[in-house]
C-alpha cells in the first residue's frame, strides 16, 4: 500500500508503526497508520470532510482528495487485566506516550508527514539496522503475551532475531504463563504467522516453547518439512496444517469448518490398501490429508494426493438402472467394486466399468 500524500501545516501528523518500519526496510506495507498528535476528531477536519468518528478510540475517517483516510489520535493505554485488551487511558497524549505502548522498538517509529522527519524515541532505527526485535519494557509480554507470537511473525517475515533481554523475557514468560488471556488475539496472530508458510517459524514455535501459549501439553517437532509439503500441495488454510498438529486446541476458538478439518484427520487410523486410502480421504479437505500424513504416514497421504484422488469412476446410478438393477444398498457395493478395479487399473473406460458390472452382478 502506498503512503498517502497529505498536505499538513500543523506538523502534528505522523505515519506510525509498521508503515515506517516497512518504508525504512524498503518493503511494501500492508496498511498505513496515521496518527495526529492530539485529538484527531477535534483537529482532523483541516484535512478534509469528516465522514466517520469513533470517540471511544479517538479515530476519525476523513475524505482527503476523494480518498478515505483514517486518522488516529495519539493515545496511551493501560492493562488493568494482564493478557487482555488494554484500556485507553488518555486520548490526545504526547507522541512519545503513544509510542511507548507499542510492541517492539522497530514498530515504534514515527515519520512526520509534513517533512518526512523520523521520530525515534526508542532507538528503533538502530534495532532495524541490526535486525533485532526489542520490547519497550520488561513487563511487555506479561501485559500482552500475543506479542511473543507477533515477535515470531516479524522474525520470520524480516529475518530478524530477538534481542538478548527480549529473548530472556520471552523464556521467563513461557516458564510461567498466565492462561487467563485473550485467546482470540492469540488465534489471529497464529493465523498470520503460520499463513506465511515458514518451516523456520514452526521450528522456533516448537523449540522455544511458544506453543505453550496455546496449551502446556508437551509437543515435539514432527519429522516433516511442512513448508515444502505445502508448496507441493497448496491449501486455503495453511495455518491449520501447522497449528492443527498441536495435541490440545481447546483454548482456541475454531470455526466449525476448522474443527472438522482437524477432527477428520484425527479420526483416521491405519490404512492398508489403496481402496482404504481412497475411501478414508475421498471428500476430505487437503488440509486433513496433510495433517494425517504428517502425524501418521506421509507416504499414504502422498499416494492419495498424487495418484488416487484423480481417479473417478464413470458409471452412475442411472447407468445401473438402465442395466435393470433396481436402486438399493447394492448400488454402493457395485460402485465399490468398480472403484477397487479402477484403482488397480486407472485406464478403465466407462465401457470396461459397465462390463465389470454385468460380469459381477
Ligand atoms: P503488518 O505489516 O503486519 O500490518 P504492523 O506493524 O503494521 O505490521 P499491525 O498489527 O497492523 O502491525 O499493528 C500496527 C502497529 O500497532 C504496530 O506496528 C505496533 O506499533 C502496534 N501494535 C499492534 N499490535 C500490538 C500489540 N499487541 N502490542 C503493542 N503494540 C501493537
Amino acid at each position: 500500500m502506498d503512503i498517502i500524500k497529505i498536505y499538513d501545516n500543523s506538523n502534528k501528523l505522523y505515519y506510525i508503526g509498521g508503515v515506517v518500519r516497512d518504508k525504512l526496510l524498503g518493503v511494501e506495507s500492508f496498511d498505513v497508520d496515521i496518527t495526529f498528535e492530539g485529538n484527531a476528531i477535534e483537529h482532523c477536519s483541516q484535512f478534509g470532510e469528516i465522514i466517520q468518528e469513533n470517540p471511544d478510540f479517538g479515530t476519525v475517517r476523513v475524505l482527503v482528495n476523494n480518498k478515505e483516510v483514517d486518522f488516529a489520535s495519539t493515545r496511551s493505554e493501560i492493562y488493568p487485566q494482564k493478557g487482555h485488551l488494554p484500556v485507553v487511558s488518555k486520548i490526545g497524549c504526547s507522541l512519545k506516550e503513544d509510542v511507548m505502548r507499542r510492541d517492539f522498538t522497530v514498530n515504534a517509529l514515527a515519520m512526520r508527514v509534513s517533512d518526512g522527519e523520523i521520530i525515534d524515541y526508542v532507538n528503533g532505527q538502530e534495532d532495524l539496522k541490526n535486525k533485532l526485535l526489542r520490547v519497550l519494557h520488561n513487563e511487555s509480554f506479561i501485559d500482552d503475551p500475543t506479542r511473543i507470537i507477533r515477535g515470531l511473525k516479524f522474525r520470520v517475515r524480516f529475518d530478524f532475531d530477538l534481542e538478548e533481554n527480549t529473548r530472556k523475557l520471552q523464556e521467563k514468560y513461557l516458564e510461567n504463563i498466565n492462561y487467563d488471556m485473550s485467546f482470540k488475539r492469540v488465534k489471529k496472530e497464529l493465523m498470520e504467522t503460520f499463513n506465511l508458510n515458514s518451516q523456520r517459524a514452526f521450528e522456533l514455535f516448537v523449540n522455544e516453547g511458544i506453543y505453550k501459549l496455546v496449551s502446556p501439553i508437551k509437543f515435539e517437532l514432527p519429522n516433516v518439512n511442512i513448508e515444502e509439503l505445502l508448496r507441493k500441495y497448496p491449501v486455503d488454510n495453511i495455518w491449520l496444517v501447522y497449528v492443527g498438529l498441536l495435541p490440545d486446541l481447546s483454548n482456541i476458538e475454531l470455526t466449525k469448518t476448522e474443527r472438522n478439518i482437524i477432527d477428520d484427520a484425527r479420526q483416521i487410523g491405519e490404512l492398508n490398501s489403496d481402496f482404504e486410502i481412497y475411501k478414508a480421504f475421498d471428500g476430505l479437505a487437503i488440509e486433513s490429508v496433510l495433517l494425517y500424513g504428517i502425524t501418521h504416514n506421509l507416504g499414504t497421504a502422498k499416494r492419495y494426493l498424487d495418484d488416487l484422488r484423480h481417479i473417478k469412476i464413470s458409471v452412475s446410478g442411472e447407468n445401473l438402472l438402465t442395466l435393470g438393477i433396481q436402486p438399493s444398498p447394492k448400488y454402493q457395493e457395485i460402485f465399490d467394486n468398480i472403484l477397487k478395479s479402477k484403482l488397480q487399473n486407472p485406464n478403465m473406460t466407462k465401457e470396461d466399468e459397465l462390463n465389470l458390472v454385468k460380469k459381477l452382478f
